[in-house]
């Protein structure tokens, strides 16, 4: 890996060269791509603060230049608006690659966009990384699974997944993104790192996003009822952002390529989800039953040992810890009267 040196502004090749002896400060450059969206900031903010040099890369579809406004003024930060469908020319040492809609409202948006985006933005990401010769790192999904047969999923699961349904544009577009970096990684020896995020959940998400947390505690603090769709009995193992960050950044810094898991076990209903957000916010907000969508999984679950054991990784983070940090920012967002910082 090849470093930009602390005290030099010029772009230096991916040349592999020796950094000079008694040089203590070396840079790693990162590319973020989907560094405007919500996980992606929050490791923004993390590799700004260990020194690195940052290049984030989105199209701002579902990302907001807010989410990265705080760097604008450092010279190690750099903002792209670039789509990754389109082919870009960047040197860097380590590809975080992000860039897609997650929550299903906007994947589901325009699908064929979204499958563009898995598939030719990841080639194009990997492509790059071959290039240059940095560490690639996908973000993948417990989608992957789609409705599982096996609870809690291990990584050696290959799932239970419809390719012709309203989520495929999603899931078997992951799918085939877990295959691309394999292949470069089998093929052309690229470093690869695979990881499946379960359901997150923080600060920064986007307020009207569709997912079940951001819905829930944007309508407990409007007054609103808390819409839950189907019976309410289908699960999800909530994450808290900090915890995922952690494990990504690890997963890149380690021997391994995965997959991995990155998820909390803490398995909720969505009753109980309900729940929970009604003691953090408001105890007499309503619930009111909507169909639910079509091919939603029901139930999700990671069993993490593989994370734990070879990432030295697991989430600290429990829901009813997290829920009032992300409880603050939207609050202050949405109504701009809470002191917290939405960081
Ligand atoms: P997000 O929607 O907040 O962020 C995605 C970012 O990618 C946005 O900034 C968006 O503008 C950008 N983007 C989308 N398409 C792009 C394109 N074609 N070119 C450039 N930029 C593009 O979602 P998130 O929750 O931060 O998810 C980040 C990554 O993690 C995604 O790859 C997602 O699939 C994965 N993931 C997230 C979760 C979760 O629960 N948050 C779960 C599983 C996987
Ligand atoms: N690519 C890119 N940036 C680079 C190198 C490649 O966007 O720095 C794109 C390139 O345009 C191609 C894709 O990545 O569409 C795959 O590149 P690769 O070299 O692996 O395959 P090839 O171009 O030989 O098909
Ligand atoms: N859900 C819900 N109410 C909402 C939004 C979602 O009950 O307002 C349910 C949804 O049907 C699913 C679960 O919450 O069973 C998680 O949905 P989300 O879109 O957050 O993520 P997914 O895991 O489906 O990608």
């Amino acid at each position: 890996i090849a470093y930009e040196l602390q005290d030099e502004s010029d772009q230096r090749g991916n040349s592999g060269a020796k950094l000079p002896m008694g040089l203590k400060s070396r840079r790693l450059r990162v590319l973020v791509t989907g560094g405007a969206g919500f996980v992606g900031s929050h490791l923004v903010d993390r590799l700004m603060a260990r020194g690195d040099s940052v290049i984030v890369v989105d199209n701002f579809f579902t990302g907001r230049k807010d989410n990265v406004v705080h760097h604008f003024k450092n010279p190690r930060f750099e903002l792209i608006r670039h789509d990754v469908v389109e082919p870009i020319l960047l040197e860097v040492d380590q590809i975080y690659h992000l860039a897609c809609p997650a929550s299903p409202v906007h994947y589901k948006y325009n699908p064929v966009k979204t499958i563009k985006t898995n598939v030719m933005g990841t080639l194009n990401m990997l492509g790059l990384a071959k290039r240059v010769n940095a560490r690639f790192l996908i973000t993948s999904t417990s989608e992957v699974y789609g409705d599982p047969l096996q609870h809690p999923q291990v990584e050696t699961y290959w799932g239970n997944v419809n390719p012709i349904g309203v989520r495929s544009c999603y899931d078997e577009g992951k799918r085939v993104a877990e295959t691309l970096s394999m292949d470069y990684h089998r093929g052309l020896n690229l470093e690869v790192r695979i990881a499946r995020i379960f359901n997150t959940y923080g600060p920064r998400m986007c307020l009207d996003d569709g997912r079940v947390v951001s819905n829930f505690v944007a309508q407990a603090l409007r007054k609103e009822p808390l819409t839950v769709y189907g019976d309410g009995k289908q699960t999800r193992s909530f994450q808290y952002v900090s915890d995922l960050v952690e494990g990504l950044m690890r997963l890149m810094e380690g021997d391994h390529v995965g997959p991995f898991n990155l998820g909390n076990p803490g398995e909720f209903t969505m009753l109980e989800l309900a729940k929970v957000v009604q003691e953090t916010i408001d105890p007499n907000a309503k619930i009111e039953f909507r169909p639910n969508t079509e091919d939603d999984p029901h139930k999700r679950k990671p069993d993490i040992s593989k994370a734990k054991n070879l990432l030295g990784w697991e989430p600290k983070v429990s829901l009813r810890e997290g829920l009032p940090l992300m409880v603050s920012d939207f609050r202050q967002r949405l109504f701009g009267d809470d002191k917290s910082s939405s960081n």
